[in-house]
């Protein structure tokens, strides 16, 4: 098809050369099914957050409560140059409606295979012993193919609400008023890892006087700032970096309870309804993406495993004997240690 060049009118060309100056090459993926009315807190860089914890809680046992939280474990999931987050169906049987093998944990297996193969490659290619793990030629090899997989082990994540409390950007502790002399705020999704919340919402919680049990009904400062030697800030490095202050804000019980209110229908559910990271699948659909984006995959690993067995593979310098099956089960979160992170959500 022969494209033809646009056709522009005197004001839309002005316009275009204006807009076009401004168009960026960020691609901004919806977090949120309902922007307007459930927005997804994002990661800001290297700045300071005050937000409060809706008092939402479960009861967990006879004496322990627990924060009200979705607790969705999600595959972070490279297809093409995208990052994306689908949730984990493991282990959920038939009375849940699926009872399948999550097709994204099934792909795990062929991900290390492949990786195996090419570090293996890459290392007799360069003369070293694959083997030889703690050679720091074969640890950049192994960290180089390990963090290009494109289906992860899930990890476990919390989603519960929080109240970002607009204040000066200046100065944390001014916080912004409207008309009535009321706090400006909004609700919105909060989700970080397992690990986030056990390092450094619970050691928020410990260092308090009280050592409530959970955040809810509590106000703490988010604080992303850090040092940089280059000057240069990213969202990465600000996610790892977060401190979780406890902060107290003066006669504020009233507009606390108000918060409650609005927060009331902010439950696990409505995360799963309205995060696309938190959101359960057809399982025809799992399948399908986990099928197209392991095409690749599947095809480079028949590829090696064609020269493997090719007759210049076996005159050549190809190793017999180097274990090229995935690790076992807890070997694999041990593989995953000191990789580059992922995402925008606060991992460590
Ligand atoms: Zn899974």
């Amino acid at each position: 098809m022969k494209m033809r060049p646009k056709k522009f009118t005197e004001e839309q060309l002005k316009a275009l050369q204006v807009e076009s100056m401004a168009q960026t090459t960020e691609y901004t993926v919806e977090k949120t099914t309902d922007p307007e009315n459930f927005p997804v807190f994002e990661i800001p860089v290297n700045k300071k957050v005050l937000v409060y914890v809706p008092n939402h809680v479960v009861q967990l046992d006879d004496e322990m409560v627990g924060l009200r939280m979705d607790m969705p474990i999600i595959h972070t999931v490279k297809d093409g140059r995208a990052f994306r987050k689908i949730r984990c169906i493991k282990d959920l049987s038939e009375k849940t409606g699926y009872g399948i093998e999550c097709p994204f944990c099934s792909a795990v297996d062929d991900c290390y295979t492949l990786a195996n193969l090419q570090i293996n490659d890459a290392c007799n290619q360069r003369g070293l012993d694959p083997n030889n793990t703690s050679q720091e030629d074969v640890k950049e090899l192994r960290r180089k193919y390990f963090s290009a997989r494109p289906i992860k082990n899930g990890d476990r994540y919390f989603t519960f609400p929080i109240t970002v409390i607009e204040t000066d950007p200046k100065n944390i502790k001014k916080i912004i008023t409207d008309e009535n002399g009321m706090p400006v705020y909004r609700h919105m999704w909060y989700t970080c890892s397992e690990t986030t919340y056990t390092k450094k919402w619970e050691a928020a919680l410990e260092a308090m006087e009280d050592e409530p049990p959970t955040p809810a009904g509590r106000t703490f400062v988010l604080d992303y700032t850090y040092e940089s030697a280059t000057g240069e800030y990213n969202r990465m490095t600000s996610a790892k970096e977060l401190r979780v202050i406890a902060k107290k804000i003066a006669g504020s019980e009233g507009i606390f309870e108000k918060w409650d209110k609005e927060t009331e229908e902010w439950t696990p559910l409505k995360a799963q309804e309205t995060i696309y990271d938190n959101m359960y699948y057809e399982e025809e659909d799992l399948k399908e993406e986990a099928e197209r984006i392991m095409i690749p995959i599947k095809e480079n690993i028949v590829m090696y495993q064609m020269a493997e067995g090719s007759p210049a593979a076996i005159g050549g310098k190809a190793q017999a004997g180097i274990p090229l099956r995935a690790p076992a089960g807890s070997n694999m979160a041990a593989e995953d240690e000191g990789l580059p992170l992922v995402g925008q959500t606060d991992e460590d």
